[in-house]
């Protein structure tokens, strides 16, 4: 269990300041200048020995995606992007730090946007979220007239920029080339990778995308150490996270706590446990919409973290943790999310555009009973032929939930079939 001393974002257990002043007295922006001092590259390697990972979804190891970063300029110059796009269903943790918490981020822009030899970030934040912009702007203003940001933030000689860039409601703009397409003007359509961003990101420039949280954590494992952020949680799991945990629980919330807790004990310390009683706990989404969900028999003993939950065949994904007790129509949650990546899909390439349509089609025949028992493999055979097979992974995002639901609950699904057969022959 993770100890109150070691959370980051402590903003989520109270009421503070989230202003210039305010920060500061919880040490954000300390010495700014000292961290930047041990170097750029040096940064980097600190950020590899702390073990993070991206908390945006994919886990992939964050100062390996900045050492991708190109260290002599050709001419172009290197951009942060900020990912904070944040739409996945279930998922409100990176709006808390932008809410509560946006001196946190910005520190985080300069220390990782110094680190990657960048010029400026972009924070391209979820139309949606108003007033996080404002608080955003506000906050950039701050820093701003402080000193912090702009010519030489920090006193540090380094010039550095930051700009909030508002969304327009499209989920699949939170995919890193659909972001920059957007952020240059352009529709929100996924690129075909090679040139990765670090190449070729926004304006033709090397770029790279990380997700808020991701950033905002960046200047704490300087300051306390890597070991320090390598210390919690599981090997190669490592380091403090942010949890959103909704739906039958008796309190939802956002919670801090450290990679690799059991999923049972996150839920009745932070949530007040399933609504009824965990016996009437029927499944879990662990991490988001697009992770295959899981019976409450393997939410029993689960840990919460990348490695453990790919083992079960699902993910952490934004580690938003949707809980269903035995109330839930399940067949018909999951037909909802179809219908979800149905309306997000870009269109550009035919599996997701085709598929997803076609997916959600059959799922609305197995919530009413109105389909043939050949359909759910029929239903598997074409989430396969999606998986993989598309430009970005809102195709693979869009087949896993369903997966999910025919490997974990089949028989309700052919028993629904069956029963409404029988309703019909009568
Ligand atoms: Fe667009 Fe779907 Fe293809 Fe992604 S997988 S590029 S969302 S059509």
């Amino acid at each position: 269990m993770l100890k109150d001393q070691d959370r980051i974002f402590t903003n989520l257990y109270g009421q503070h300041d989230w202003r210039l002043a305010g920060a500061k007295a919880r040490g954000i922006w300390d010495n700014t200048k000292k961290l930047l001092e041990i170097g750029q590259d040096e940064i980097i390697e600190q950020v590899k020995a702390s073990g993070l990972r991206g908390r945006g979804g994919a886990g992939f190891p964050t100062g390996l995606k900045w050492s991708f970063m190109p260290k002599e300029s050709d001419g172009r110059p290197n951009y942060l992007i900020v990912n904070a796009d944040e739409s996945e269903p279930g998922t409100c943790k990176d709006r808390e730090i932008m809410r509560f918490d946006p001196h946190r981020l910005l520190e985080g822009c300069l220390v990782a946007g110094f680190a990657m030899r960048a010029v400026a970030a972009y924070i391209y934040i979820r139309g949606e979220f108003v007033n996080e912009a404002i608080h955003l702007n506000e906050a950039i203003q701050e820093a701003y007239a402080d000193g912090l940001i702009g010519k030489n933030a920090c006193g540090s000689g380094y010039d550095f920029d930051i700009y909030v860039h508002r969304g327009a409601g499209a989920y699949i703009c939170g995919e890193e080339t659909a972001l920059i397409e957007s952020l240059e003007g352009n529709k929100g359509q996924p690129r075909l990778k090679p040139p990765f961003p670090a190449n070729v990101g926004a304006w033709g420039c090397p770029s790279t995308v990380n997700n808020v949280e991701s950033i905002a954590v960046g200047p704490e494992i300087l300051r306390r150490g890597a070991d320090w952020f390598a210390g919690i949680g599981r090997p190669n799991n490592t380091g403090t996270k942010l949890f959103c945990i909704s739906g039958h629980v008796n309190n939802p919330c956002n919670v801090e706590e450290e990679m690799g807790i059991p999923l049972r004990e996150l839920i009745e310390k932070h949530a007040g446990g399933v609504r009824g009683g965990w016996d009437n706990l029927l499944a879990i989404i662990p991490g988001g919409s697009s992770v295959p969900l899981l019976p409450k028999e393997i939410c029993d003993t689960v840990l919460m973290d990348f490695d453990s939950l790919r083992e079960v065949q699902s993910g952490l994904g934004t580690a938003a943790v949707i809980v269903m007790d035995k109330s839930t129509d399940v067949i018909a949650a999951i037909e909802r999310l179809s219908h979800f990546y149905k309306h997000e899909s870009c269109g550009q390439c035919t599996p997701c555009r085709e598929g997803t349509g076609w997916m959600w089609r059959v799922m609305q025949r197995l919530v009413s009973g109105d389909a043939d028992l050949e359909e759910i493999d029929m239903l598997i055979n074409v989430s396969k032929r999606i998986e993989g097979h598309t430009i970005c992974a809102l195709g693979d995002a869009a087949a896993w939930p369903v997966q999910g639901l025919v490997r974990h609950f089949r028989p309700v699904i052919e028993e629904r079939i069956k029963n409404k057969k029988a309703v019909k022959a009568a």
